[in-house]
């Protein structure tokens, strides 16, 4: 899968571009959403160039596979999240993914709806 390295994220990855940030590892990076849809609304991306969650589960090692499924639950503890919240990834056209690096998204804070219903 083709990755292109003047994506808004690895602008941010790079420095490039200012993030709030929430937390940082070697193999994580995760920030505030610049356009929050929820009273809490972080994104988490792995440091590495992936496009989407298909092709990080094709490309990435275990060791950074690992790190960025447990990191999730590390940044929902350092938010301080109580209640639940719901982590999802746009994948591709009809997923509607805005930013071609792969991220996720942490929603709560709130009562955050059902999707499906
Ligand atoms: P997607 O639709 O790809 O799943 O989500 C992309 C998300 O990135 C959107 O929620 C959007 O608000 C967020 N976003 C886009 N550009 C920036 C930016 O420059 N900084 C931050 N922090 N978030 C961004």
């Amino acid at each position: 899968m083709k990755y292109n390295k003047n994506n808004i994220f690895a602008k941010i990855l790079r420095g490039e571009i200012s993030c709030k940030k929430v937390y940082e590892n070697k193999y994580v990076l995760a920030f505030y959403d610049i356009n929050p849809k929820k009273k809490i609304h972080v994104l988490v991306i792995p440091k590495g160039e992936y496009v989407d969650l298909d092709h990080f589960h094709q490309e990435a090692t275990e060791q950074e596979i690992i790190e960025f499924n447990k990191s999730i639950t590390h940044i929902v503890k350092i938010l301080k999240i109580k209640d639940g919240y719901r982590t999802i990834s746009n994948i591709g056209q009809n997923g509607e993914q805005e930013v071609a690096h792969l991220h996720f998204h942490i929603f709560a804070g709130e009562k955050i709806g059902r999707i499906v219903s």
